[in-house]
């Protein structure tokens, strides 16, 4: 079944989609975008994913082209228009096709580009065995809580870890744990989970909220503060969570193991209410 993706008001096969080369997006990387997953055809937290893109919209003074009832109608219609019922749901606005200059144009219209594509599993041994991650400073600007589309730091840190055979990267900035290339980081020590709070210097991750969520329904006490890179280094256990990746346990940091080096038990159990959550919201059977 080919892939039908959305452009300005249209729906055609990804294929035929085109923009144009003076596209700010293409240009300056001048937009944002959302990935959303798609359990059993529903889109999971949709409000708070539409709710970050307001937000990130504003933060770089574009006005948003849909209300969330637009928004929420172009998101169902596209999973309706693709094959699998596990989806991730990309969408991107940009400010649009303009003469080059880096101020904002007068007159352009936002790009507006919807792309449902399947959800990949998450590999069972990572769940069973963890993941490893690798440790570098935060080189990133300071707005990392938009979500924007120019990711060239995000891109370069995960080259790094991939060819440094990881799985994600674990960033430092000033001797604190910010978040991964492409995801959140959490700690737990001595039964507590350690988040990093929201602030201009990671993205307020909508797994991060659920996770966050869970945790408090599972009466797993939690601290949503500054984690130092000691007390990450030194963590009981390590996890990453993301929209594709959901809650993933990391076992080794730089070649040394996290905790016991398998995945841990508050871990377990925050894995095991994320996938009734899913089941909960999408009343369908768990994706991985
Ligand atoms: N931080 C960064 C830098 C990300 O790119 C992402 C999303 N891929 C996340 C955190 C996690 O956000 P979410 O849970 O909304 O996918």
């Amino acid at each position: 079944m080919a892939q039908i993706v959305h452009l300005n008001g249209s729906f055609l096969p990804l294929e035929e989609a085109r923009v144009p080369v003076l596209d700010r997006g293409f240009i300056f990387g001048d937009g944002v975008y959302e990935v959303i997953p798609v359990y059993g055809r529903q889109p999971f937290y949709l409000e708070a994913h539409l709710a970050r893109l307001g937000r990130s919209l504003a933060a770089i003074r574009l006005a948003n082209p849909h209300t969330d009832a637009e928004w929420g109608a172009l998101v169902r219609e596209t999973i309706a228009r693709n094959g699998p019922d596990h989806q991730a749901l990309y969408l991107q606005v940009t400010r649009g096709a303009a003469p080059r200059d880096h101020t904002f144009p007068k007159d352009a219209t936002p790009t507006v580009f919807l792309m449902a594509s399947p959800l990949k599993p998450i590999p069972p041994e990572q769940l069973e065995h963890g993941v490893a991650a690798v440790s570098f400073a935060d080189n990133r600007w300071l707005r990392c809580d938009i979500k924007s589309t120019s990711l060239l730091g995000n891109v370069l840190l995960r080259q790094a870890a991939a060819e440094a055979g990881a799985a994600e990267c674990v960033l430092f900035r000033d001797g604190r744990l910010t978040e991964g290339s492409a995801s959140n980081i959490f700690v737990v020590r001595s039964g507590v989970l350690l988040a990093p709070p929201k602030s201009n210097l990671i993205l307020p991750g909508i797994t991060y909220d659920v996770t966050l969520e869970l945790a408090a329904r599972g009466g797993i006490p939690t601290e949503v503060r500054e984690v130092s890179e000691g007390e990450t280094r030194g963590a009981d256990e390590l996890w990453l969570s993301s929209s594709t990746r959901e809650v993933l346990p990391i076992t080794q940091l730089d070649d040394k193991p996290v905790g016991t080096g398998r995945p841990g038990p508050v871990f377990r159990r925050v894995h095991a209410l994320f996938q009734a959550r899913k089941r909960e919201l999408s009343g369908s059977a768990a994706h991985a």
